[in-house]
């Protein structure tokens, strides 16, 4: 099959499939489209799968109009049916069960496993050649080789880069950067070794040369992930995201699937888009994330909870809610805890009732809030908040020096002046909601020991402006919205 032009109905079905995924991303771009944006890619992806069952399983010859490419293998058919009943199975309870906080490590969980398949198909063509018609008499051709050994060694670097990902955000591994010494020499000296190796793959089809690419592309993943910390991750998460459709795209052209070299293309693009705007909004350059761990010394330095005897005031819902009452603007900043808390529907009664007493009330949305790109959007939206009252950081951060009370819920770095002032600061650079110019800062964290995810103290809770809710976010705006009411 390889070579082989595709039959006409396949590369068209492929390229509707493609137009499909491009309407999806649109559609995602944008929260009130994205519901519709969603179905695009689910129709793009149920077309690209039926087609390419089809094409090489066709029952009976005469009951398809299309061209004979395979004998019927019933026991083939029935191991990719029952590979695709498994795998619906198993996603369709993950996406029932998962809780919305832990949404960043499953996103994190599955970048790693289209790694693993891009390894896995790379795997398959170099052990069998001739089935993917890539080999004249087992001898695989030089463009090929490349392709697999790119395929094989991006699948690997997000495969183990994504385990790491993922047991950084699930608390399984501390979110402070690891660092090695002589880090930058090792991760560039092996990275050329790769990529040396590779070249030298089109002249030697050796399992070693092949099985040492696969190798040191699973340990470069790991190398590259661990030193990245702090405020950082968000961009090596769409970072993976994006290495994930590279190594697609590689595959697709071993496999001459159309299909695949479109969408990974389109998720390869689109991932690097969002890490390039992820780094814009952190005021991080790209290479020094990806190298690793920059200003990351000061991340272990910096250390948290160095300033908890510090004193502070306390406030109570009653205060909160009485303040809030005077107020003319009231901002609410949402940050992780929110989430965790899943106080986003307790939050919109709070803000509908101060809106009730003529309150004027917007949300700031940090652009790394949360776990995930667009987290806090997400879950504003399911709580119905009108998206005209939702604000990014560059469209409201001059409005809090004119407001009454800057209402945090759950964030943390996001609000930490720290980013502004202190070089020492693993944050430092990041630009930062200035939540402390309104009147008075209401912050709402369960004690005061409790970091956020870059673990550095947060100066904003002991200032003169500031009262502490101490409790669990829900709980807090649950006897707010009481005493509002
Ligand atoms: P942070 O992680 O900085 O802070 C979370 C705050 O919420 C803490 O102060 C915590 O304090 C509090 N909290 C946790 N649970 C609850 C609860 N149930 N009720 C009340 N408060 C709670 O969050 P931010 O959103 O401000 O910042 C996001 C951070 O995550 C940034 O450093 C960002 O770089 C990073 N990140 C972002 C990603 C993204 O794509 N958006 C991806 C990966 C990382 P306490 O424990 O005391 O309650």
């Amino acid at each position: 099959m390889h070579g082989a032009a595709l039959p006409a109905w396949v590369a068209l079905a492929y390229l509707v499939a493609g137009v499909f995924f491009i309407l999806a991303l649109r559609g995602l771009s944008s929260p009130e489209s994205s519901r519709r944006g969603n179905r695009f890619g689910i129709a793009g992806m149920a077309i690209a799968l039926v087609t390419t069952l089809l094409h090489y399983y066709p029952t009976r010859a005469e009951d398809f109009p299309i061209e004979w490419h395979a004998p019927i293998d019933w026991n083939t058919l029935w191991l990719i049916g029952g590979a695709i009943a498994i795998g619906a199975v198993i996603g369709l309870t993950t996406a029932r069960r998962i809780a919305m906080t832990a949404m960043p490590q499953l996103v994190a969980a599955f970048h790693s496993l289209v790694g693993l398949a891009a390894v896995l198909v790379a795997a398959a063509a170099y052990l069998n050649p001739d089935a993917f018609g890539i080999a004249a008499d087992g001898v695989i051709n030089p463009v090929s080789r490349i392709e697999m050994g790119l395929g094989a060694a991006i699948g690997a670097i997000t495969f183990s880069g994504s385990v790491i990902a993922f047991l950084k955000l699930n608390g399984n591994m501390s979110g402070k950067p690891i660092l090695l010494p002589a880090r930058h020499v090792i991760n560039l000296g092996v990275i050329a070794l790769i990529l040396g190796l590779i070249a030298y793959f089109t002249t030697d089809q050796s399992p070693f040369v092949f099985w040492t690419v696969a190798g040191l592309s699973f340990l470069i993943g790991f190398l590259l992930i661990i030193p990245i910390g702090g405020a950082d991750m968000p961009v090596v998460v769409s970072m993976l995201n994006s290495y994930s459709g590279w190594a697609a795209a590689a595959m697709g052209f071993t496999l001459q699937n159309s299909a695949m070299i479109i969408t990974g293309a389109l998720v390869g693009s689109s991932g690097a888009i969002l890490s390039y705007i992820m780094c814009r909004a952190m005021n991080r350059s790209f290479l020094s994330v990806i190298a690793g761990g920059f200003g990351g010394d000061a991340a272990v330095a910096g250390g948290a909870g160095a300033a908890i005897d510090r004193p502070y005031k306390r406030g109570s819902a009653e205060d909160a809610a009485f303040l809030m009452k005077q107020a003319e603007q009231v901002i609410i900043v949402p940050g992780y805890g929110m989430a965790v808390a899943q106080a986003q529907h307790a939050l919109r009664e709070m803000g509908d009732l101060l809106k009730k007493e003529g309150v004027s009330v917007k949300y700031a949305i940090h652009p790394v809030a949360g776990r995930m790109p667009g987290h806090m959007n997400v879950l504003l939206a399911e709580a119905n908040v009108p998206y005209d009252e939702v604000f990014e950081l560059e469209d409201i951060n001059s409005e809090f020096a004119r407001s009454d009370v800057a209402f945090v819920i759950g964030a943390n770095d996001v609000t930490n002046p720290a980013a502004k002032t202190d070089k020492s600061s693993p944050i430092y650079g990041m630009p930062v909601l200035d939540v402390e110019k309104a009147k008075t800062v209401l912050f709402i964290k369960r004690s005061m020991g409790g970091a956020g995810y870059a673990g550095v103290d947060n100066e904003l809770f002991y200032r003169d402006n500031t009262m502490m809710l101490l409790a669990d976010a829900k709980k807090m705006v649950e006897e707010i919205v009481k005493s509002l009411g």
